[in-house]
């Protein structure tokens, strides 16, 4: 199959009149200064598709549900854990193939989905102790998105100046007993043609100093395994941090042998000065997640730093109550604005190499289109209201998720004029959430 876009955004820069030729599943040549003769004509600009670094599909239920009040993080983290208590496999299913479906619409093409929901209520085991995790390989393969399962490590309930709590109450389900249990079900979990399994630590709430070593460890056994983790979000981590452990979060991950260039951390908000060059000095990636991070009051987190200091930059949607890749890509460069009282923070190329890059998520060959790469782009709109009238190189500043028209993964076309070929994403989110609210 073959593409002809007025516009597209290769490794070289924006080219134009570029031909897009597709060969099982792969670019087998990209073309600019072509003829679109022979090539289905893509509109607007395209780009290459979107990698969502981090995600927890079942908050998108929580969406226009929690935003309101005048709570805070750990508030509306009770409020998560409610919602967390109602799923089972099936209505788990349900939901993340409706939050996938949207990602792709908005021209994400991977998903890493940071998966702790482990087990039943209470922590008793399925009759398949992967049995939420297949949910999620399935809801990713019915909504044609690649999906890296970052199966998270979660074995403690907390941590204060004395120490880690246990799990209780809704906790309890996302806990394997120990590490080992959790590395022998991780172990177990194959993967397949569009899922890879990367593995995290929760937190250093969530995971004692020994335990991050050992999760570390499953993630190096591996050859491109991804280890993720969230680190620094809120200022209470880092209190209970030092106040136990005597050190920061980020200080204890470095000696736990946590941090290197497969390791991503997530968030990343609250530093000192010698953690971001610890971080930029191992060559981490740094998951910003901006729309979660400004709608839990988290705080603005020193990207344009981090990046000086030698850090890769990837973005998540986390509690997926915007999604939208080119909100978040911008999101960087204006907090950083906000903050800095200074326009140009971050280099348009930073902005879209966060959006695009597939590193972090363990998916090297995608990303970029160029020969022998994955064959997935996104076609956005040039004649919407947003979009009309921009320069194509500045789209990511001026577009949103509604002026995705086409959206191809791995060949396949997955969105066309805007709709997606699963049917009504509107529906199956209305049809997947009701439910789980109908039933508190
Ligand atoms: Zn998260």
């Amino acid at each position: 199959m073959k593409y002809f876009a007025a516009y597209a955004l290769l490794p070289s820069g924006l080219e134009r009149d570029v031909v897009l030729d597709v060969l099982d599943g792969r670019f087998a040549s990209v073309t600019p200064d072509g003829s679109p003769d022979g090539a289905a004509r893509l509109p607007g600009v395209v780009l290459p598709g979107s990698a969502n670094a981090h995600s927890h599909a079942f908050h998108r239920a929580l969406r226009g549900r929690t935003q309101s009040g005048a709570d805070n993080f750990w508030t509306w983290r009770d409020g998560m854990y409610a919602l967390a208590s109602s799923l089972d496999p099936d209505s788990y299913l349900a939901l993340a193939r409706a939050t996938f479906a949207e990602m792709v619409l908005a021209g994400t093409t991977t998903v890493a989905e940071f998966h702790y929901l482990h087990h039943a209520p209470g922590g008793s085991r399925y009759v398949d102790e992967n049995a939420m995790g297949e949910a999620l390989r399935q809801a990713a393969v019915d909504a044609g998105i690649r999906l890296t399962l970052v199966d998270a490590c979660y074995l403690a309930g907390g941590l204060d100046a004395s120490g880690h709590r246990p799990l209780e109450g809704p906790q309890l389900r996302f806990g394997d007993g120990d590490v080992e249990r959790w590395a022998a079900r991780v172990a177990s979990l194959p993967p397949s043609d569009g899922m890879r399994v990367g593995v995290a630590a929760h937190s250093v709430r969530a995971v004692r100093h020994d335990d991050l070593a050992a999760v570390a460890a499953v993630a190096a056994a591996v050859d491109g395994r991804p280890l993720h983790v969230h680190l620094s979000e809120q200022p209470a981590e880092n209190e209970a941090c030092l106040a136990f452990y005597g050190r920061t979060p980020t200080e204890l991950l470095d000696d736990a042998g946590f941090l290197g260039p497969r390791t991503t951390v997530v968030h990343a908000t609250h530093l000192t000065g010698s953690d971001i060059a610890s971080l930029g000095g191992s060559r981490v990636t740094v998951c910003a997640c901006p729309t979660t991070e400004r709608d839990l009051g988290d705080g603005i987190g020193p990207i344009r730093a981090l990046h000086d200091a030698g850090c890769g930059l990837a973005l998540g949607s986390d509690q997926n109550a915007v999604i939208d890749p080119f909100e978040e890509a911008r999101a960087l460069e204006m907090d950083e604005r906000l903050a800095a009282l200074q326009r140009g923070r971050l280099p348009l190329a930073s902005l879209t190499a966060a959006m695009t890059d597939h590193a972090a998520l363990g998916w090297c060959d995608a990303g970029r289109l160029e020969a022998g790469a994955r064959a997935d782009l996104v076609a956005v709109r040039l004649d919407s209201p947003r979009t009309a009238g921009c320069d194509p190189a500045e789209v990511v500043f001026a577009a949103g998720a509604a002026d995705v028209d086409t959206v191809l993964v791995d060949g396949r076309v997955a969105v066309e004029g805007g709709h997606h070929v699963i049917g009504d994403v509107g529906r199956l989110l209305d049809a997947a959430i009701a439910p789980l609210w109908r039933a508190r």
